[in-house]
């Protein structure tokens, strides 16, 4: 089981909390044209590495606040939480 530091609560149990998808991905410049593979890739496609990565979690159970967990996919180790507006 993984305990995950909620930036706003505090380290608490993974059973509290949502997956959210990959946070590197960039939504595309509003009003900009862009081709249908543009679109593809921003809506449906998305990696899966095996290493470290930045995701999206929701504390579901808790304060109901997106957040980022910056984790290894391989190990579950986790480096560092951030507010959504937040930069590693
Ligand atoms: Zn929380």
């Amino acid at each position: 089981m993984l305990f995950i530091k909620c930036p706003y609560c505090g380290i608490r149990s993974q059973n509290e909390f949502a997956y959210g998808g990959d946070a590197t991905v960039k939504r595309p410049e509003l009003n900009k044209e862009i081709s249908d593979k543009e679109w593809d890739d921003f809506v449906y496609n998305r990696k899966s590495p095996r290493g470290k990565h930045l995701e999206f979690w929701h504390h579901i159970s808790g304060c109901r606040q997106w957040f980022k967990v910056h984790r290894d996919t391989a190990t579950h180790e986790i480096f560092k939480t951030l507010k959504p507006h937040e930069e590693l």
